[in-house]
């Protein structure tokens, strides 16, 4: 499958277009960003690193039954995917308080949610992607009902098997977040699963093993990442 010109350059991951309109390629870059990408930077490997996790979890996601965007693994840094008409979503599962949560709402950092918290963020950098629920998606004609009910479904299932598998590899599935769109009117998870979007602490010492190692300026990023793959025996070389 041929890369061919760019045709959209997000803040982590560019897409071009193939021979096949259908299809497209997602790279990801070794670039990292904060704060509404106010704050780029960029660390060596965590392109590859990201691409490859995303082909894995994503992969199990497929074969629980779970429509994926992924389609192959073409290089290092790559992965053909479908081209989805994408919602302006972005849902978030949390099984335990962090981030955002424990500021708005003062909770202790990893409290634990029974059932998990459901949230949906409109995608709007300017606004800074402000929270909205079913009535909003419905008033705004942000989503049409039966793609939304479908997208809780799917996201509840997504928890479920993910939960299962980090726990497995003693890793706690914190939160997470989902992007969905249409492919041939069906809905399809799209964008990425990786510790850039999935809050993952190790189950023993809750140490932070994801993103938030570079929102609070801490090191060894590139490490827990390369732990994560490694406990879900990910080969990066
Ligand atoms: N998240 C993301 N992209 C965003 C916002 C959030 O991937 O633009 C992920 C984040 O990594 C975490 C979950 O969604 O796993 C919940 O994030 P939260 O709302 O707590 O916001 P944050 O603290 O990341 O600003």
């Amino acid at each position: 499958m041929k890369k061919k010109d760019e045709l959209y350059r997000g803040k982590t991951k560019t897409l071009y277009r193939t021979d096949n309109p259908q299809l497209l390629v997602l790279e990801f870059r070794d670039d990292i960003s904060a704060l509404d990408g106010k704050r780029v930077e960029q660390f060596n490997r965590k392109g590859m690193i990201n691409n490859k996790l995303n082909y894995f979890i994503m992969s199990i996601l497929q074969k629980f039954g779970i429509p994926t965007q992924i389609e192959e693994l073409i290089s290092p840094n790559a992965t053909v995917v479908k081209k989805l008409k994408m919602f302006p979503l972005e849902c978030v599962v949390r099984n335990r308080a962090a981030g955002s949560l424990v500021k708005r709402l003062g909770l202790d950092e990893g409290l634990p949610l029974n059932p998990p918290i459901f949230e949906l963020f409109l995608k709007d950098d300017l606004q800074h992607d402000p929270m909205v629920n079913t009535s909003y998606c419905k008033a705004l004609k942000i989503i049409d009902t039966d793609s939304l009910s479908q997208i809780r479904r799917l996201t509840h299932q997504i928890n479920q098997c993910l939960s299962h598998l980090f726990f497995e590899k003693d890793l706690i599935l914190v939160d997470f977040k989902l992007e969905f769109g249409l492919f041939q009117n069906k809905v399809v998870l799209g964008d990425e699963l990786s510790p850039d979007s999935t809050r993952l602490w190790d189950r023993v010492t809750f140490r932070k093993m994801d993103k938030d190692i570079y929102r609070q300026n801490q090191l060894g990023l590139i490490e827990a990442y390369e732990n994560v793959a490694s406990r879900l025996g990910v080969r990066l070389d």
